[in-house]
């Protein structure tokens, strides 16, 4: 298809704009005329300024897609969003809008589907179909502010695929959303999670990024970790949270620890104990010290899956014992409860009706 031949303008940075409008013989200024608009959501045909010859060599040479919402959910509880959003090319992801004091966080997905395989997870029963462009992940955030017609102010990269396993197109993603002529959404707006891809990690850590690192570990030893995540078979705990040591000494960030807490499974206070233990040894050594927050998530019920949340005096076992080891835990508070906001299950449901 001609269509797809085409590169996509959304993925350009403004360097690259540049560059491009002096090889078709316009001035530089053109680019900072367009960049903006792009981001905003203005499609080039519809930016008069630019003139109608250049307006169609850009037509000629690149695509400009933004998702489009397939479904739109809001919550009545606490005015979440989830959109359905659509790609050019048919595959669908989601794409979530918390509204918090501070202002609004987008959830975007990084890839369609995920081939990680971790089982309490909806997103990644298909396996990956593939992976999104930078203009794809930066589509969502635009599409998403344009459809509210409120700021954006925060991103999470906690929605479908490993963000770590689309490595450069996130980087590139993370470039174009921090430009100044863009969305200029500071880095430190901004947060990656990551199943534990540790040469990633590492190579992450070699950045200079002040974006912040959640690390999803769900469980304390190899044993209770390989049995929910597979990535756990490539990397074992103490690798990963050697990574962790190491990218905070680095870059000065601390890492935040993700934990969903599945009943019978990963919610025993022993392994909060674990938890804590492995925890400090690693993270906590002579030479560094890094704060340790470990949010709590009570999973997410997915039919396939057959795990069940923890019950609440569990969850607050569990957090309390790791208070008293010096780990701050906080439960996340469930957003959009009537909308199944949890990821890849808007996805799901439409895929078992095609
Ligand atoms: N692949 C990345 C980011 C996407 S998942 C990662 O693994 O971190 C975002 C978070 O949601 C991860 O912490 C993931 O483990 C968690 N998650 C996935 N399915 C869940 C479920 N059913 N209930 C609760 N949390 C879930």
């Amino acid at each position: 298809m001609e269509q797809t031949e085409k590169r996509e303008l959304l993925s350009l940075t403004p360097s690259e704009l540049e560059a491009w409008m002096l090889s078709v013989g316009e001035p530089k200024y053109r680019a900072a005329q367009l960049f903006p608009q792009l981001h905003k959501g203005v499609s080039p045909d519809e930016v008069t300024t630019l003139g109608k010859s250049l307006r169609q060599k850009l037509a000629e040479s690149f695509s400009y897609h933004l998702p489009v919402v397939e479904q739109k959910l809001v919550s009545s509880l606490d005015g979440t969003v989830k959109y359905l959003f659509a790609l050019a090319d048919g595959n669908c992801v989601e794409s979530v809008v918390m509204r918090y004091d501070h202002g609004n966080t987008v959830c975007i997905s990084s890839q369609v589907g995920c081939r990680m395989g971790c089982k309490f997870c909806a997103s990644t029963i298909g396996g990956r179909v593939r992976d999104l462009t930078p203009g794809e992940l930066l589509g969502q955030v635009i599409a998403a502010q344009k459809d509210l017609g409120e700021r954006i102010s925060n991103i999470v990269m906690m929605g479908i695929g490993e963000p770590l396993d689309n490595y450069d197109n996130v980087l590139r993603f993370l470039h174009l959303v921090t430009c100044e002529q863009g969305l200029n959404i500071g880095a430190r707006h901004i947060s990656l999670s990551t199943c534990g891809l540790v040469d990633r990690i590492l190579q992450l850590s070699q950045e200079a990024l002040a974006i912040t690192l959640s690390v999803s570990l769900h469980a304390p030893d190899d044993e209770t970790r390989s049995a929910i995540m597979p990535i756990n078979n490539r990397w074992g705990v103490d690798e990963l949270l050697d990574a962790c040591r190491v990218y905070f000494a680095r870059t000065g960030r601390r890492i935040s620890f993700e934990y969903t807490l599945i009943a019978g499974k990963n919610d025993s206070p022993a392994l909060a104990e674990k938890l804590a233990l492995v925890l400090n040894r690693h993270l906590r050594t002579r030479e560094e010290t890094m704060p340790i927050h470990v949010n709590l998530i009570p999973v997410n019920e997915v039919d396939e899956t057959g795990f069940r949340r923890s019950g609440k005096a569990a969850v607050a076992t569990f957090a309390k014992v790791l208070e008293s080891r010096g780990i701050r835990a906080t439960v996340r508070r469930k957003l959009g409860a009537d909308i199944n906001a949890s990821c890849g299950q808007l996805r799901r449901n439409r895929q078992n009706q095609t």
